[in-house]
C-alpha cells in the first residue's frame, strides 16, 4: 500500500473546514472508498500527491488537460500575462484573440461570450434560448450533466449520479416543472415531449457525446433527429460541448458528426486548465445579449487575462499542430485494445465506449451501453476494485464508474500499457 498519511491528515482537516472536505463532490472518492489524494504537483502525464507518490493521471482535471500538465507554452503564457496584471475589468486584446480562435474552430459559432465555468455557460445559454424563443421549457436527457444551475439538476449525471441523488433539495418545484427529461439515444422520447409541449419548449440541451454517465456514443441519426425536431418546432438546439469541445476534434462533436446546433456551450479545454467557460452560436441569437440586446449576463472576471492566455495557448496548439487528434486517437485505441484483451483474458464482462481520446470501461454484462439505463447496469463495486488496484499500481483513473478516462498528448505508450497492465481480475 502506498503511504498516504499526509493526504489522510489533510482530508481530515479539510472536512472540518470545507463541506465534505472538497470543493467539488466528485473529488471525494465516495463511490470508490478510501481517502482522496491531495495533489501537490503535476507535469506531463503525471501527478504527485503530498506524500510524494507519483501517478499516471487519466482524470486530466476532469477533461481540461488534453495537452498534459504544466505544458510549457501554457505556463509561459500565464506567467507573461500575470506580470502585466491579473485583471482589469476592461476589454483586452486577449479576448478578441480568444473569440477569433473559437469562431475559427467551432463550426456553428459566429459570436461567443466568455464566462468562468461550464455551469455559467449552460445557465446563460438557457436564459438566452428562453429569451429568443419567448418560451420557458427545456428538454434535457437523463444522465447528462450540464453543471449545477437549478434548471439542470434534474436527473443529472456526474457527481449527482455518483452520489445517487435524484435531484437536489433547494431546486424549487416551479423551476423543476420547466425541465422535461428525455432518454438519450431515444428520439421517440423527445418526439413525445414535443407532441405534448411543443409550443412551450425553448430548447433541447444535450451532451452530443455524453461523458457524465460514462462515455456514451450517439446512435446514427440521433443528433440529426434532434436537429430536425427542434427546427420543426422552433426550439433551439444547444450542444453542451464542455467535455467534447476541442476534445474529439478541433471543432468538437459538431465537427465530428457534422451537425450544426444553434448554441454551443464550452469550458474545460477552452481555458487550458484555468477557470473558463464560453457560449456561442448564431449571430442573431448572440446579439440578444446585453449590452447589444436586452438579455442580461455579466461577469467581473469574465475574459480574465490569465485565463485567456492559458486558453489561447492551448487552442493554438490544438488548431495548428498537425496530426494531434490522430495521435490522441491512436493512443486511446491502444488503451481500448489492451483493455479488451484484459477483459477476454480474465473472463470479465464489460463494455468499452470510446470516441477519440475519451473512453469508459463499464463493468456490465449488458451487450452495449447506449443509454442511462444501460449505464445503470454497471457493477460499481467492481469498478471500485479496479480503481483501487490501479491506484496502488500508480495509475489514477476517475474515482467513479460514470466518468471518462481522458488521454492527453503527454501520455506515452508506456503510460498506456501500464494502465492496461494494472487491470486485474
Ligand atoms: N457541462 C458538462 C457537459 C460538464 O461535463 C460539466 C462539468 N463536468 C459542466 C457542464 C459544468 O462545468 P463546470 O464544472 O466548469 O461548471
Amino acid at each position: 500500500m502506498n503511504n498516504i498519511s499526509r493526504s489522510i491528515e489533510a482530508f481530515s482537516k479539510a472536512k472540518e473546514l470545507i463541506p465534505g472536505g472538497v470543493n467539488s463532490p466528485v473529488r471525494a472518492f465516495k463511490s470508490v472508498g478510501g481517502n482522496p489524494l491531495f495533489i501537490s504537483e503535476a507535469k506531463g502525464s503525471k501527478v504527485w500527491d503530498i506524500d510524494g507518490n507519483c501517478y499516471i493521471d487519466f482524470v486530466a482535471s476532469w477533461g481540461p488537460m488534453i495537452l498534459g500538465h504544466a505544458r510549457e507554452e501554457i505556463v509561459e503564457a500565464v506567467r507573461k500575462a500575470a506580470e502585466k496584471g491579473t485583471s482589469y475589468g476592461a476589454p483586452t486584446l486577449y479576448e478578441n484573440e480568444m473569440a477569433e480562435l473559437i469562431i475559427s474552430m467551432v463550426p456553428s459559432v459566429e459570436k461567443v461570450r466568455m464566462v468562468n465555468s461550464g455551469t455559467e455557460a449552460t445557465m446563460s445559454a438557457l436564459r438566452l434560448a428562453r429569451a429568443y424563443t419567448g418560451r420557458s421549457k427545456v428538454i434535457k436527457f437523463t444522465g447528462c450533466f450540464h453543471g449545477h444551475a437549478d434548471s439542470f439538476l434534474i436527473k443529472a449525471g456526474s457527481g449527482v449520479l455518483t452520489l445517487g441523488i435524484p435531484g437536489s433539495p433547494g431546486v424549487t418545484e416551479s423551476v423543476a416543472k420547466d425541465t422535461l427529461t428525455a432518454e438519450y439515444n431515444d428520439l421517440e422520447s423527445v418526439s413525445k415531449l414535443f407532441d405534448a409541449y411543443g409550443k412551450d419548449i425553448a430548447a433541447v440541451i444535450v451532451e452530443p457525446i455524453p461523458g457524465n454517465m460514462g462515455v456514451i456514443l450517439p446512435k446514427q441519426g440521433f443528433l440529426q433527429g434532434l436537429r430536425e425536431l427542434t427546427s420543426k418546432y422552433g426550439a433551439l438546439l444547444i450542444f453542451d460541448e464542455v467535455i467534447s469541445g476541442f476534445r474529439v476534434a478541433p471543432g468538437g462533436a459538431q465537427e465530428l458528426y457534422g451537425i450544426m446546433p444553434d448554441l454551443t456551450t464550452m469550458g474545460k479545454i477552452t481555458g487550458g486548465g484555468l477557470p473558463v467557460g464560453a457560449y456561442g452560436g448564431r449571430k442573431d441569437i448572440m446579439d440578444m445579449l446585453a449590452p447589444e440586446g436586452p438579455v442580461y449576463q455579466a461577469g467581473t472576471l469574465s475574459g480574465n487575462p490569465l485565463a485567456m492566455s492559458a486558453g489561447i495557448a492551448a487552442l493554438k496548439i490544438l488548431k495548428n499542430e498537425p496530426g494531434i487528434y490522430k495521435e490522441l486517437d491512436r493512443k486511446a485505441a491502444r488503451m481500448e485494445a489492451g483493455l479488451r484483451e484484459k477483459l477476454a483474458e480474465t473472463g470479465t464482462k464489460g463494455v468499452i465506449n470510446r470516441v477519440g481520446s475519451m473512453l469508459t470501461l463499464f463493468f456490465t454484462s449488458a451487450s452495449e451501453v447506449c443509454s442511462f439505463a444501460d449505464a445503470m447496469t454497471s457493477d460499481t463495486d467492481r469498478y471500485a476494485r479496479h480503481f483501487n488496484k490501479a491506484l496502488q499500481a500508480g495509475v489514477y483513473f476517475a474515482p467513479s464508474q460514470f466518468e471518462a478516462t481522458f488521454i492527453s498528448t503527454a501520455h506515452t505508450d508506456e503510460d498506456i500499457d501500464k494502465a492496461v497492465e494494472c487491470f486485474k481480475n
